[in-house]
């Protein structure tokens, strides 16, 4: 069982090469390991990358697309794919490229199993069943912002926790916040025009008031006993900028019901704000990162009026007051398992043993995120982050679990 290069040609159709070994990259390039490697599983998104030219152990296929395949959710990516780029290359728009090759004439990719979730399985829907769903319930509750901006991330973005709102099931969104402290070089809801990367949502445009976010809360726990309401969500900026307005839904929500989980996302870059939606009945907390280093952090997030730092120090608070706690690591293989990386992600999570530490892959071109971030010293393979995590006794996860 050796693995074979898997290519495009510039229509993006896929060919296997029997003659030929591929090259993976890790933060320095190599081939892949046979443990690192599985069939592509359900829901995998083959992609051509066009005008990067795959790299093997013969050298670069000089007339030949990368292959690069996006993994469904509940996988880790273990490798990105090795390319050199044509001077013309365009750039690429923000998808979590993971690295393909071809074993006994199978798509095979570098991934890890990291969760198993029905929410979040891929969605079908027979012709017009979500827009009904959605007719009736903003007909019911007709001006409730909230509601017109979780219709559009559902029928345009395909959101699951949008679409949970019509559902009635699982997780639901609450978009709170138009306005953001970082500016993510990857962030999907606003990019830079110069980046040439379109974000793959619009951010929201307005402050939604408390009430009109309670309403949506509270219907999702009157239907959805063990259900999960979430502040902080893909289409928009940073909720804690807004943690009066939750707080005070928070308040409203509680005065009403005691069942389900109240959580709020977010990339923690404010402890006290985030301390008075604790206070208000926050339960559980997921804080964004893609490094527990400063350098590699602020390269990435170029945050505005706060450090790592605080970052850590809203999950101390959170771990303190006793609200299930995760940490949204957005991985990229050659980063996340850089020897330095796992020594400061082992120290702090010692220190600060949150519930559970979910696997995000990050939606980057690998080539603009190493530009940015650097390349590693000493990658030790993401398996040996990920069992870093295991040893400490911290669950590993791609979705917001309610237990
Ligand atoms: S924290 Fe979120 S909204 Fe803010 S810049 Fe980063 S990705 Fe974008």
């Amino acid at each position: 069982m050796s693995a074979v290069l898997a290519y495009c040609d510039k229509r993006g159709r896929i060919y296997f090469d029997d003659e030929t070994s591929p090259l993976a990259d890790g933060g320095i390039v190599r081939e892949a390991r046979a443990d690192e490697l599985i069939p592509a599983p359900k829901g995998s998104v083959p992609m051509i990358l066009p005008d990067r030219r795959p790299l093997t152990r013969s050298g670069v296929a000089s007339r030949r697309h990368t292959i690069a395949v996006a993994l469904p959710a509940g996988y880790t990516r273990l490798l990105v794919p090795a390319y050199e780029s044509d001077p013309q290359a365009p750039a690429l728009p923000l998808f979590g490229y993971g690295f393909a090759c071809a074993i006994d004439d199978g798509l095979h990719v570098a991934a890890m199993c990291t969760d198993e979730s029905e929410d979040w399985a891929p969605r079908t829907f027979a012709r017009g069943e979500l827009e009904a769903l959605i007719h009736r319930r903003t007909t019911e509750d007709p001006g409730n912002r909230v509601l017109a901006q979780v219709a559009r991330c559902s029928l345009e973005y395909g959101c699951f926790t949008a679409q949970n709102v019509f559902l009635e099931r699982g997780e639901a969104a609450l978009p709170v916040s138009p306005r953001c402290n970082a500016r993510c070089i990857g962030c999907i809801s606003e990019q830079e025009p110069q980046t040439g990367a379109p974000s793959p949502q619009e951010r929201i445009a307005y402050e939604i008031s408390a009430q009109e976010l309670a309403r949506i809360a509270l219907r999702h726990l009157e239907r959805v006993e063990n259900g999960i309401v979430s502040f902080g969500q893909g289409c928009e900026g940073e909720p804690l900028l807004r943690s009066t307005a939750i707080a005070r839904a928070i308040d409203r929500i509680r005065a009403a019901r005691a069942n389900g989980t109240i959580n709020l996302n977010t990339n923690g870059s404010l402890p006290s704000a985030l301390q008075r939606c604790i206070d208000s009945g926050l339960d559980a907390v997921r804080i964004s990162l893609n490094s527990f280093r400063k350098a590699v952090y602020a390269a990435y997030y170029r945050p505005i009026g706060y450090t790592l730092d605080d970052v850590l120090e809203s999950a101390r608070v959170a771990v303190k007051k006793r609200l299930r706690v995760s940490l949204n690591l957005l991985t990229h293989p050659g980063v996340t398992d850089d020897a330095e990386e796992i020594s400061a992600m082992r120290a702090f999570l010692r220190e600060v043993p949150v519930a559970m530490v979910q696997t995000r892959t990050l939606n980057i071109d690998p080539e603009w995120y190493f530009g940015a971030v650097g390349r590693p010293r000493k990658p030790l393979g993401m398996r040996a982050a990920l069992a870093a995590i295991r040893e400490l006794g911290i669950a590993i996860g791609n979705f917001t679990h309610t237990h």
